[in-house]
């Protein structure tokens, strides 16, 4: 059986020699050490390989203030921002860096408690539970969700953290075609029927789990199509909101928002604080019983450290700013101008002749490089001319399919972006990426 990601394994003999390709070639262009916040600007350590070797890299001590294209900073909260890093350092001096204890023991201040209390409120459900880390909130809840006897349908490109979480739980994993509703529902109505009469369902429960926005495609769920779907065969459904909330939708309120599904259809809702939020941790917000029940089994809610408070601090400023709570229109401002910024530079990006993946107002834009040595080249040729970008390559997407991602923020001014696309426009001139329109049966 497939399971719930689209690309080979990392083992095996052509992902060990991928794996040591990429540390003697261009493993420079990952890890960087970065010496300031993740503002519009960063500085970026500067590095050089360590006598004749090709892969032991050291710091060098000097700097380079670069143009942040890489970092999740998508309403710009992440820096030194007027209201949330004030009330974030006022949260450390009260409570500490740590609460040294998990949530059922000493761990849950009256800051966590506030926080889930605002995340229900502002998605409209009953309650919301927030943990430590983005990652381990899929990865933990999905095993607290199904079982053996249930069925997962995942989206084919799905976020290895739900990869891992609907791994380790034990039930079914079936892949539908990536964003494609039309393929969802043949794997469900294959499913259904899978050896049994048409009448009597043999999963004791069928969890569809997708994203809303794809972090390396840039792509908004096709979720109305989807929810008809999950609705029409009683299925449950989990939307990973990590690059949505706070992003899309007229209040930031996410998919459900921007494309006019009702909040009560989708089941759990989940989301990271990386994002947005200039913070850390992720939240699952649905029914009180759905909370409750992740209170009790979900283990890294049980088991593990509870969020810093400073860090939780962040994210509940930063969420009152979105919400207007803070007396100012600022929230509003940064939403659209995350969207202007988006869009502006995703049509400069087309205009050069960029193969650009992704959807209209999707704060995430890729752009296709194709080959695992041009995309390390375009990384650095950026770099030394003071932009700094990410490149994806294997396994976060396929080998062919390497590409370098711009993500756009609310900080980003008009002139920041010009001056990125002149510089993407002499790279990418030298590097001859300017591949006109995608093909669409390759991607
Ligand atoms: N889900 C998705 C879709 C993501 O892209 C990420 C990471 N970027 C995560 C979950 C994990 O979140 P975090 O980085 O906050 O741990």
């Amino acid at each position: 059986e497939k399971v719930a990601d689209g690309y080979a394994p990392l083992t095996g003999d052509f992902g060990d020699f991928y794996i040591r390709w990429v540390y003697h070639r261009i493993h420079d262009c990952f890890n960087r050490p970065i010496c300031s916040s993740p503002g519009a600007w960063i500085d970026v350590v500067g590095r050089e390989r360590l006598g004749t070797s090709n892969w032991i890299l050291k710091n060098t001590g000097g700097v380079r203030r670069c143009l942040n294209l890489g970092s999740y900073n998508y309403l710009g909260f992440a820096a030194q921002d007027e209201y949330c890093t004030v009330k974030a350092i006022e949260t450390l001096e009260r409570f500490g860096a740590s609460t040294c204890s998990g949530c059922f023991d000493a761990g849950k201040t009256t800051v966590h408690e506030e926080l889930e209390n605002l995340v229900a409120e502002y998605l409209g459900k009953e309650d919301a539970i927030v943990y430590g880390m983005g990652f381990a909130t899929n990865s933990s809840t999905l095993p607290a969700l199904v079982g053996k006897g249930c069925l997962v349908i995942s989206d084919s490109l799905n976020h290895s953290s739900i990869v891992v979480g609907v791994r380790g739980s034990g039930a079914r994993v079936k892949v539908f075609k990536h964003n494609n509703p039309e393929h969802l529902e043949k794997v469900i109505r294959e499913s259904i029927a899978e050896g049994q009469p048409r009448t009597h369902r043999p999963w004791k429960k069928i969890l569809i789990v997708i994203e809303g926005v794809y972090s390396m495609e840039g792509e908004i769920a096709r979720l109305p199509e989807i929810v008809a779907i999950k609705n029409a065969y009683k299925a449950y459904l989990y939307l990973d909101e990590a690059h949505s909330i706070g992003a899309m939708g007229q209040t930031g309120r996410g998919i459900c928002e921007y494309t006019g599904v009702p909040f009560a259809d989708v089941d759990i809702l989940m989301g990271t604080f990386t994002k947005s939020f200039g913070s850390c941790g992720g939240y699952i917000a649905g029914s009180k019983d759905l909370i409750t029940h992740l209170r009790h089994t979900s283990p890294c809610h049980t088991y593990a450290t509870s969020m810093s408070p400073a860090a939780v601090q962040q994210v509940t400023s930063s969420l009152k700013v979105i919400m207007g709570r803070d007396g100012s229109r600022r929230g509003a401002e940064k939403l659209r101008n995350l969207r202007e910024n988006s869009n502006w530079f995703r049509q400069e990006l087309l205009k050069l002749g960029c193969q650009v993946l992704g959807d209209e107002d999707s704060p995430v834009i890729p752009i296709m490089v194709y080959n695992p040595g041009r995309m390390a080249e375009f990384s650095r040729e950026c770099l030394k001319r003071h932009v700094a970008i990410v490149v994806v390559g294997f396994p976060a997407c396929s080998l062919i399919l390497e590409r370098a991602r711009f993500c756009i923020s609310a900080s980003h001014t008009r002139k920041d972006l010009e001056y990125a696309i002149d510089v993407i426009r002499e790279v990418g001139t030298i590097m001859r990426i300017f591949w006109g329109k995608p093909t669409p049966d390759l991607l």
